[in-house]
């Protein structure tokens, strides 16, 4: 494949100095957002819940669910995480934009604002700046709570805007993947839509539609979020060490398939070009899996890992 058949520009001039911004502007949008995607969702889940009672899960709406919640998972953790983030592999232009839409699907913001925000947790992980690490708030039990909510959930209420410009102009530069990016919105409503009329559809009738929004849409959308947020608080709190690394990062191998592989997430911190998260067997990895698969059907290719000999002299004894 060549160059023209990717969409990611490898040069990199020389950086902005200016971090972050921060503006009455960017604070309401962070509200609303935070309203729509993170509490909207927790209540709609709440009444899937309660409403099963009157709407009993027909097997359609696990399905959908499942779909949904795979699909959506591996456009963040495939898609903006360790493609669009780390350019861990190449892609062809479909399958970018294709992860790029199931990434705008998960309803965890804009790809832009999300890689920006990650690149630069990665540059300041766990120090002053990093806008969701739990361990900034004190050694005390409290501290250790306070900490934990602050990166679960309410770091996205109000928080510093990082400099596009500064973190993410190798993606500016591409028109195409911009304007998909700034259809945001049209995806999540979509991702949204798309599980009520297949769910409609399949059964026949209006109730279908309904559980299809709830289970395959709202749920999906709530259990993705709890998900990701997981690996922000938790992995960096609790779990495995295996890689000394100068910060708290942590690998929850219980989690790895429920994380699409995201809970591996020392691994990540310590290698974070590699297009793998899980480096041993039992550390299961489904978003490498895809890549993997992408592979071998020639999709991706230039499949970044670290070498084993480095694995091996870096890992910490009895990890
Ligand atoms: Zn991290
Ligand atoms: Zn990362």
């Amino acid at each position: 494949m060549n160059q023209a058949t990717t969409i990611l520009d490898a040069s990199q001039p020389q950086r902005p100095a200016r971090t972050v911004f921060s503006s009455a502007a960017f604070h309401r949008i962070q509200l609303r957002h935070f309203i729509l995607f993170d509490v909207l969702p927790a209540l709609g889940t709440l009444a899937a819940f309660v409403s099963l009672r009157w709407l009993p899960l027909h097997v359609t709406d696990i399905v959908l669910f499942s779909v949904f919640w795979l699909a959506t998972g591996l456009g963040l953790t495939v898609g903006y995480h360790r493609y669009f983030s780390h350019r861990a592999f190449t892609a062809a232009r479909p399958v970018a934009y294709l992860l790029l839409v199931l990434g705008l699907m998960a309803a965890r913001g804009p790809m832009i604002s999300w890689v920006a925000m990650h690149r630069r947790h990665h540059e300041l992980s766990d120090r002053d700046g990093d806008m969701h690490s739990p361990n900034l708030h004190g050694e005390t039990l409290s501290g250790r709570m306070r900490g934990f909510i602050h990166a679960h959930l309410t770091w996205m209420i109000r928080h510093d805007y990082p400099n596009v410009a500064r973190y993410v102009p190798d993606l500016l530069r591409n028109r195409d993947l911009m304007r998909l990016n700034r259809s945001y919105y049209f995806w999540v409503a979509f991702g949204l839509a798309l599980p009520a009329l297949i769910g409609g559809l399949v059964q026949w009738r209006w109730q279908g539609a309904l559980t299809g929004f709830l289970w395959g849409g709202v749920v999906r959308i709530f259990v993705v979020e709890q998900t990701m947020s997981a690996i922000n608080s938790l992995c960096h709190l609790v779990g495995t060490k295996a890689f000394a690394r100068g910060d708290q990062s942590r690998n929850n191998v219980w989690l790895g398939f429920v994380t699409w592989g995201e809970a591996h997430h020392n691994n990540h911190h310590a290698f974070s070009n590699s297009a793998a998260f899980g480096l041993r067997w039992h550390e299961l990895d489904p978003g490498f899996w895809f890549i993997r698969s992408l592979g071998i059907l020639g999709l991706v290719w230039d499949i970044k890992l670290p070498q084993e000999t480095k694995i091996i002299s870096e890992r910490r004894p009895g990890t």
